[in-house]
């Protein structure tokens, strides 16, 4: 048994030991939680996440409404992508950001529930593309300040895990974020654009020229985060830059999701998925 699985073993026991003084329940439907393996959900809840439908667009993974739409051209971008191509190469964005994923990124990441990082990383790395591949693994930084609030940055938590998996170093110090904005949920994307221009800065170029980059965040919402990451990273003549997210915020008027997102608490069996 390898030092992790006992870890894992030990970690286990101890969950187990705390429900059995002080019972927990699953944030998103309120069960009793007994031996599920993701701390804060049942396995119910948990097994309700499924990836994000296809058809997509191939640069920034923004589902299409209609099946259809890459039936002629596979290789079909968005209007969004069409009208101001980003500077990333192409993100991959795996789950939709609904219930309960979307309350086991907000307890991880603004109310300190950090032993959620590994099963969300788990997640992450269940729903990988084939092929994905970099020379370097750089989790979104967070500006000092807010990391101070925070204590731990979720992008790298996310990012340190995926390395392992992908046998790729992490470079959690060379791209740095140098403006401290305000938090980026309620913008619109002007104001997001505005509030990232000149945020990030690199501090030691020379490690990343030609390198291909792998960006990883947690949650992609308008793509301006990722994107001006790139940015910064292409002016310093970096490799093609790629993102990856673990969540993507969707327009709910793609009735699967939303239908997932009415529905979330039962499980997908039971709605024929
Ligand atoms: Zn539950
Ligand atoms: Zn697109």
């Amino acid at each position: 048994m390898s030092c992790e699985d006992t870890q894992g073993l030990l970690i286990g026991w101890c969950r187990q030991a705390v429900r059995f003084v002080l019972p927990v329940e699953c944030l998103a439907c309120g069960a009793a939680l007994t031996t599920d393996p993701v701390p804060f959900f049942c396995a119910m809840c948990w097994h309700t996440v499924r990836p994000l439908q296809q058809p997509a667009c191939v640069r920034c993974d923004q589902p299409f409404v209609s099946p259809a739409a890459t039936a002629y051209s596979p290789n079909h971008h968005c209007q969004d992508c069409q009208s101001r191509p980003p500077v990333f190469e192409r993100a991959w964005t795996l789950f939709p950001y609904l219930p309960p994923l979307q309350e086991a990124i907000c307890s991880f990441k603004y109310r300190g529930k950090h032993t959620l990082a590994k099963p969300l990383a788990r997640l992450m790395i269940s729903a990988l593309p084939q092929g994905i591949d970099a020379d370097v693994i750089i989790p979104v930084p967070l500006h000092p300040v807010r990391l101070r609030a925070r204590e731990f940055n979720q992008s790298l938590l996310l990012a340190d895990q995926l390395s392992r998996h992908l046998a790729k170093p992490v470079s959690a110090t060379n791209l740095i974020r140098t403006a401290a904005t305000d938090p980026q949920t309620t913008l619109s994307r002007q104001e997001r654009l505005r509030n990232l221009r000149n945020a990030f800065k690199i501090r030691r170029p020379q490690e990343l020229v030609g390198k291909r980059i792998l960006l990883v965040d947690d949650v992609y919402t308008t793509g301006t985060t990722l994107n001006e990451c790139a940015k910064t990273l292409r002016h310093a003549d970096t490799g093609p830059v790629y993102a990856l997210t673990l969540a993507r915020t969707i327009d709910t008027a793609l009735v699967p999701d939303r239908l997932l997102a009415e529905r979330a608490r039962e499980p997908l069996s039971s709605i024929g998925i």
